[in-house]
């Protein structure tokens, strides 16, 4: 579906990159403020906070709820910010209309419940105001282009998309897999939507937020949205993720404007996407080496041998199975496992010389 008469999404006044930034949660009056005040400070004109949390089990801090609209109010008041939270119902956006806030994102969870989708969409009709449809849990980009279509259908102009990973079974370094490929289809698919990345949901530790910033940056996207806390590490919501004002300031300073967010479509978007899926597997490598070495101190504490080969030919069947489901030939994978299981038995063969020096 065209979507060519998208507007500014808060205006003219914001200058891409978009930067929102903000605590996961508001938590109080005292705690929203003190962060929308590092927020301004860091240059960031647009402040989130998560006033209703959609959270995987009960118990947890579920927001301090519509207070905290005031709360948000008295920020943009002082700090002269925009105001932006989480509606996952009608009643959630009606609150948040009613206490003038400059706009609303749909949570990953309702994104992937067009049910949900709908009834916000529904609720939105008639309505100026600013909406960000983050991707949904899974990574299926036609729920997140139908969840957009929904809103835009019913009549929002002032739309965004944020990425903010995909769940998945997999080991990664991350809490919610990039797949990279999927909000580049989705800015195929609709080039006029801006598209902000969320490198604080995608890493899921403070650690990780800088370069998962840069590299969506290097990918073409328009901003981004950063959890920051004033004391992260007494937040009452993803507490590993968020970043104190400070370091927003300093991560912001440091991130390379080195493209313009045009003309995506280009051989160097497939070589920023072939990069980021190149440092994907020197990471995914570094962790197999380090499985690797704890399997070599186990199998020096239990006097076994380096080498197992009934192991080494289950394994090497297993990939080459997994290897032709997905179209790759059975020779490349056994050549790159063999070079791969090379350096695993130099380095556990490493482990058991440094063992037998100490002796
Ligand atoms: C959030 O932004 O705090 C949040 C709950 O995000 P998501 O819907 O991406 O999990
Ligand atoms: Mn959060």
């Amino acid at each position: 579906m065209p979507m060519n008469d998208l507007k500014p999404l808060f205006g003219d006044s914001i200058q891409e990159p978009l930067y929102i930034a903000g605590p996961c949660s508001a938590e109080s009056r005292e705690q929203l403020l003190t962060a929308a005040r590092g927020v301004a400070d860091a240059g960031v004109a647009i402040l989130r906070a998560g006033v209703w949390k959609p959270r995987t089990k009960p118990g947890s801090f579920e927001g301090i709820g519509s207070c905290a609209l005031d709360w948000m109010a008295e920020a943009r008041e002082k700090y002269g910010v925009k105001i932006i939270t989480e509606v996952a119902t009608p009643e959630h956006l009606e609150l948040a209309l009613k206490a003038g806030l400059d706009g609303v994102w749909i949570g990953a969870r309702t994104t992937t419940n067009p049910f949900a989708t709908q009834q916000i969409a529904d609720a939105l009709r008639g309505v100026d105001t600013a909406v960000i449809v983050k991707n949904p849990v899974i990574p299926d980009v036609d729920l997140w282009v139908g969840a957009i279509e929904r809103i835009y259908n019913s009549g929002v102009r002032r739309l965004a998309a944020v990425h903010r990973g995909f769940g998945t079974h997999q080991t990664t370094p991350y809490r919610n897999d990039p797949h990279w490929s999927v909000p580049i289809e989705l800015h195929r698919r609709i080039p006029e939507l801006i598209i902000l990345s969320d490198p604080s949901h995608i890493g899921g530790r403070r650690d990780l937020v800088a370069q998962l910033s840069q590299q969506a940056l290097d990918l073409g996207f328009s901003g981004l949205m950063i959890e920051s806390h004033p004391a992260p590490d007494t937040a009452l919501s993803d507490a590993a993720q968020q970043i104190t004002p400070a370091e927003l300031a300093e991560l912001l300073k440091g991130l390379q404007l080195r493209r313009t967010p045009v003309g995506r479509d280009s051989i160097s978007d497939y070589r920023l996407h072939i990069d980021t899926l190149d440092s994907r597997i020197i990471e995914l490598l570094a962790e197999r080496m380090e499985v690797a070495r704890n399997i070599g101190e186990y199998k020096l504490k239990h006097g076994m041998a380096v080498v197992q080969h009934d192991r080494y030919n289950e394994m090497l069947s297993t990939v080459e199975m997994r290897a032709e489901t997905v179209g790759l030939t059975k020779s490349f994978i056994h050549q790159i496992f063999r070079t791969i299981h090379e350096e695993s038995v130099r380095q556990q063969m490493q482990l058991k010389e440094a063992e037998a020096k100490k002796m």
